[in-house]
């Protein structure tokens, strides 16, 4: 929400992995005053004024859940300010609101922006208390989503704050090769930098050279700037990248694709984490394409040059290409 709502800067503060308060501050255009209510109503979204909003939305989210969804089950506090209000505070128990007021001076939120702060999480479902993660896991968590939602926009500067502790800060206005090095923790001279194209898909890739990793945590995968953990696109990067890998090594890598917004359906699993592509099997070819472009750089001894019988294999869709392929895996990493 900060995002859509313009933010330069975010900041996320933690109180026990987040169990016992969470609180995001942004710098975005804030919510008017006559809004605050309708923001916190269930699907109401300002997202949508018109029907061909649907077919072309390129927000993080347009459901108009998350709000009331939280504020049923938690003590949340919502502060916001547009630049020519003097702002609003609500505080909700339970999804009840208790308080109706003017934004105290001491908010955090300064000329614009909003504060949405959640406090016990869940104190009034027992039940999905049980579920919730130890601290260290709910932290990692916010801390891997943060990681991928700020691969997906450099320019903006994000804060975690975890425990009272600066957890990790990424500065505005970086580029998206400043941003990469960051969140892969190397130096921006270790990262391999690639694009391929066809017919309105876009792939660009940036890999930490060197980087080998034990599981895909450090695999970043986006389309039309919105982290995605599609199992198509990820095969696509691990098939395109099998001749630097070991058996069961994993790249570091960010690989974003852009396809007209028509073309790829975000809403097909809740967490939108998984994507319908028109034309997956294009969308394969090119991300196989961009990281083929690394592996037939000089500097790589050890190309091999199996995929050509990709674009033959008509109708057997785009996963089938994987077992064709595997045995011939014969590169190691240099
Ligand atoms: P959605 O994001 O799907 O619209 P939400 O429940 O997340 O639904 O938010 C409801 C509405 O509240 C948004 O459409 C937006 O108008 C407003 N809103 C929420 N968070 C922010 C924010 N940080 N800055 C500005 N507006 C916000
Ligand atoms: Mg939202």
């Amino acid at each position: 929400n900060s995002i859509d709502a313009g933010a330069s800067e975010i900041r996320i503060e933690l109180e026990e992995g987040g169990r016992k308060k969470l609180t995001v501050l942004d710098d975005g255009f804030g919510i008017a005053g006559d809004e605050m209510l309708t923001a916190l109503e269930r699907h109401a979204t300002s997202k949508i004024t018109e029907l061909d909003d649907l077919w072309n939305l390129s927000t993080m989210g347009f459901r108009g859940e998350a709000l009331p969804s939280i504020a049923a089950v938690s003590r949340f506090t919502l502060e916001s300010r547009t630049s020519d209000e003097l702002g609003r505070a609500v505080y909700l128990e339970g999804g009840r609101i208790l308080r109706d007021e003017r934004l105290p001076a001491q908010s955090a939120v300064r000329a614009h922006g909003t504060a949405i702060t959640v406090e016990d999480l869940f104190f009034n479902v027992p039940a999905r208390l049980k579920f919730q993660k130890s601290r260290s896991g709910e932290s990692g968590h916010i801390r891997e989503l943060l990681e991928r939602i700020a691969l997906c926009n450099p320019a903006i500067g994000f804060q975690l704050i975890s425990e009272g502790r600066k957890s990790l800060t990424l500065s505005k206005n970086q580029s998206i090769q400043e941003r990469v090095a960051k969140i892969l923790d190397i130096k921006e001279s270790e990262i391999e930098e690639t694009e391929s194209q066809f017919e309105h898909i876009t792939v660009k890739a940036w890999l930490d050279r060197n980087g080998r990793a034990p599981n895909s945590r450090h695999v970043f995968l986006s389309v039309n700037g919105r982290m995605v953990r599609d199992k198509l696109l990820q095969q696509a990067v691990l098939i395109g990248l099998r001749a630097r890998m070991m058996e069961g090594e994993y790249p570091r890598i960010f690989v974003a694709v852009e396809v007209p917004p028509g073309e790829v359906d975000v809403n097909v699993h809740p967490a939108k984490s998984e994507v319908r592509f028109q034309r997956a099997r294009d969308v394969f070819q090119v991300v196989h394409g961009a990281l083929d472009r690394l592996e037939k750089k000089p500097t790589q001894a050890f190309y091999s040059p199996s995929i050509e019988g990709l674009s033959e294999t008509s109708d057997a869709g785009p996963a089938a290409p994987a077992q064709e392929i595997a045995p011939q895996r014969q590169a190691l990493p240099q």
